[in-house]
C-alpha cells in the first residue's frame, strides 16, 4: 500500500524569499516523517531555490499546473518535462481554479494527463462538483464524468502514480470544508469506478485524497476514514505549523493509513 500522501498548493502566492523562509521551517516540523508522502506546490518562480532545500527532508515538489505540450512557440506556458527538470515529482491538473479562471475542460485536464505521464510526473488529478450540482443530487455523477473523461485512454499499466483529488469546489478557500462522510461516499464511488475502468490489481494502490478547508482541526477525521489517502491543502499549507500538523495526522484503527 502507498503511503499516504500530504500536498500544500500554495497557488499564486509567496515571493522567493517567503518561500523559503516556509521551507526552512517545515523542513524542520517534518524532519524524520517517514510514514507520509510530503509534497508542496509552490509558484514556478520558487521552485529552482526551493529544489536545494528539500535535500534530505521528506518534502517532494509539484507544480500546480503544465503545459499539453513539450516546448516550442507557446508563450507563457511551462512543461512538464521543464518541471521534472527542474525538481518535480508531481504535478496539479485540473484544479478548479484552473477550470473556473482558465477555461479547462476535462479533455484538457486528459491531454495533460497524457503530458504529464510523458514528462514521468505523477499527476494529481482533481474532481469536484459546485454547490449547485451538489443541491441538484448531481454530485456522485459529475465527478465520475470529470474521472472518465479525463483518464480516457489511460490503459491499466498507467495508473500506479496518478493520485484523484476529490475537491469540492464549494468547499475550496471557503472555510466549509466537506464532513467526513460527504467525502467518504465520493471517494468509495471513484475508487469503484477506478477498479471497474483499470482492474483491482492496478488501480488498488492509486491514492484518493480530499481537498477544500483542510485544517489542522480537521484533517483526523478525514484520515479515519477508510478511503482517504491524504489531502491536498490550499490556505493552511501557507502556515508551517498547520501544514505540518496535517502532515502529523493522528493514526486510527479505522484508517487505512495507521
Ligand atoms: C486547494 O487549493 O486545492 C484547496 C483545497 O484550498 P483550501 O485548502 O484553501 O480550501
Amino acid at each position: 500500500m502507498l503511503k499516504p500522501l500530504i500536498t500544500g498548493n500554495w497557488k499564486m502566492n509567496t515571493t522567493i524569499a517567503e518561500g523559503v523562509g516556509l521551507v526552512m521551517r517545515l523542513r524542520e516540523l517534518v524532519r524524520g516523517v517517514e510514514d507520509v508522502e510530503v509534497a508542496i506546490a509552490p509558484p514556478f518562480t520558487s521552485i529552482h531555490h526551493l529544489r536545494f532545500l528539500i535535500a534530505d527532508s521528506p518534502i517532494k515538489l509539484a507544480g500546480q499546473n503544465l503545459s499539453t505540450e513539450k516546448n516550442g512557440a507557446y508563450t507563457g506556458e511551462v512543461s512538464g518535462e521543464m518541471l521534472r527538470d527542474v525538481g518535480c515529482d508531481y504535478v496539479i491538473i485540473g484544479h478548479s481554479e484552473r477550470r473556473q479562471h482558465f477555461a479547462e475542460s476535462d479533455e484538457t485536464v486528459n491531454k495533460k494527463i497524457f503530458a504529464a505521464l510523458r514528462a514521468g510526473l505523477k499527476p494529481i488529478v482533481c474532481v469536484g462538483e459546485t454547490i449547485e450540482e451538489r443541491e441538484g443530487g448531481k454530485t456522485l455523477a459529475v465527478v465520475k464524468r470529470q474521472i472518465k473523461t479525463g483518464l480516457k485512454g489511460l490503459g491499466p499499466g498507467m495508473v500506479k502514480d496518478l493520485v484523484a483529488a476529490y475537491e469540492p469546489v464549494w468547499a475550496i478557500g471557503t472555510g466549509k470544508n466537506a464532513t467526513a462522510e460527504q467525502v467518504e461516499e465520493v471517494h468509495n464511488a471513484l475508487r469503484e469506478l477506478l477498479y471497474e475502468k483499470f482492474g483491482t490489481a492496478s488501480a488498488k494502490d492509486l491514492r484518493i485524497i480530499y481537498g477544500g478547508s483542510v485544517k489542522p482541526e480537521n484533517i483526523d477525521s478525514f484520515m479515519a476514514q477508510p478511503n482517504i489517502d491524504g489531502a491536498l491543502v490550499g490556505g493552511a499549507s501557507l502556515k508551517a505549523e498547520d501544514f505540518a500538523r496535517i502532515v502529523k495526522f493522528k493514526k486510527t484503527s479505522r484508517g487505512k493509513h495507521s
